[in-house]
């Protein structure tokens, strides 16, 4: 494997890990249960602990096998809390149990918060798992969305999961707690940003992208959201304090700081090609937002009752996924940025004639956060030193990235 310099000794596998595919909330941009695949329909509202049992040895095998030394499990759902406490501790212990004699286990949780009390904080600080809590902003943009099945918002009861949350962290139970919030049409940027860390002090957060693809995104709303982008990053800017970490800024920034950019670069789409999901029948699929795009990457037919990590690897969808990843599409070819960007992120990608190779629906956006950055860091750093560097980016992306199996 030609570039894998750095990358291998902190190599890990991504698991996304359906333990729950019910919801206690009903968020209309959900694309677990509203982007087409229905598969949550017919499978188990929960992972049974056999199903647990054989996920675990199907990631320590394959991690052995692979020579992979950390995996590393998000515990989702639909909501992953309403497996009920009992399962819950049964799985995690499960897969404590069946991986950690193989590779290093991380495991971290993402709630919606509702049915969160000191009991689940416990069994967190216990199993030794992290939580991140989803939240879109202050009450009138949370509740516009996040609401239950009777239409109700969700925002009080989040904000004191929160509270309960940062308690238990500054009492040492439990990690740093992390947020997550979606971006909506027609927010501030300003405002969400100053109240998920001014009002609420949730000083690691991230904001997540419509998971859209050409065949299904909005002009409308990709225009939207390259304003909110830059709105966000001034904030950022303009707070100038190295704590609060915003996830995706930091990933655009990094790159043009460091000279292991480029292989910052190529950790990028190794954690891409070495993401997969596990939906709680036990079936493995690519990164979970790729099930909605077609049936072939809904049900791969691979089982962990039935196949290896290896196997499914080998598989010319997942080969075929590797390729693409590893290669900007054509029309990025001329980009100045495409050794940090690469095209984006696969579903943004995704049209059905020409499959990935289209640049990201996002890409305007991206070109606007490189250049302001860019533009940024002229104040303090030589800015040849920033060009040299992305030149050499550059070229690495188009002509020497490719990933052998
Ligand atoms: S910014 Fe746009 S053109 Fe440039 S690499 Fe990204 S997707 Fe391609």
């Amino acid at each position: 494997m030609r570039l894998m310099t750095t990358r291998m000794e902190s190599r890990k596998l991504f698991v996304s890990f359906k333990m729950s595919e019910v919801c206690n909330l009903e968020c209309p941009y959900c694309y677990f249960f509203f982007n087409g695949d229905e598969s949550h329909k017919s499978n188990p509202a929960s992972m049974s602990v056999a199903t647990a049992e054989r996920a675990g040895k199907f990631l320590a095998e394959g991690a052995r096998a692979l020579e992979i030394p950390t995996v590393s499990v998000a515990l989702h759902g639909g909501e992953p809390l309403m497996v009920g406490k009992k399962r819950f501790r049964e799985i995690a212990e499960t897969l404590i149990r069946t991986i950690t004699p193989h590779a290093t286990l991380q495991m971290g949780v993402q709630t919606n918060g509702v049915l969160l009390d000191e009991e689940w904080i416990k069994l967190f600080s216990e199993l030794n798992i992290s939580v991140g809590i989803s939240i879109d902003g202050p009450k009138h943009v949370n509740d516009s969305v996040r609401i239950d099945k009777k239409k109700r918002g969700s925002y009080d009861r989040i904000v004191k999961a929160i509270a309960l949350l940062q308690k238990s962290h500054k009492e040492g139970l439990i990690g740093e707690p992390g947020a997550l919030a979606v971006i909506l049409p027609g927010t501030s940027a300003k405002e969400i940003y100053n109240h998920i860390v001014h009002d609420l002090g949730l000083w690691k957060f991230d904001f997540m992208l419509p998971k859209d693809s050409w065949e299904n995104y909005s002009p409308d709303m990709t225009d939207f959201i390259e304003g909110f982008s830059l709105e966000l990053l001034e904030c950022w800017l303009e707070d100038d304090n190295p704590q609060i970490n915003i996830r995706t800024m930091k990933n655009f920034f990094a790159p043009f700081l460091t000279d292991f950019g480029v292989d910052m670069r190529i950790n990028y789409i190794v954690d891409l090609i070495e993401t997969i999901t596990i939906r709680s029948n036990g079936d493995v699929s690519p990164d979970d937002s790729l099930p909605s795009i077609s049936e072939e990457y809904r049900h791969t037919g691979c089982n962990v009752a039935t196949s290896t990590l290896k196997e499914f690897y080998s598989n010319p969808l997942w080969t075929d996924l590797r390729r693409t990843v590893s290669t900007p599409p054509e029309a990025c070819a001329k980009c100045e940025w495409v050794g940090y960007c690469g095209g984006g992120e696969l579903i943004t990608r995704y049209s059905k004639s020409k499959k990935f190779n289209n640049p990201t629906i996002y890409c305007s956006r991206n070109k606007a956060l490189y250049s302001r950055i860019r533009q940024y860091l002229s104040t303090y750093i030589d800015l040849k030193e920033v060009d040299e560097r992305t030149r050499r980016s550059n070229e690495l992306a188009l002509n020497e990235l490719v990933l052998d199996s």
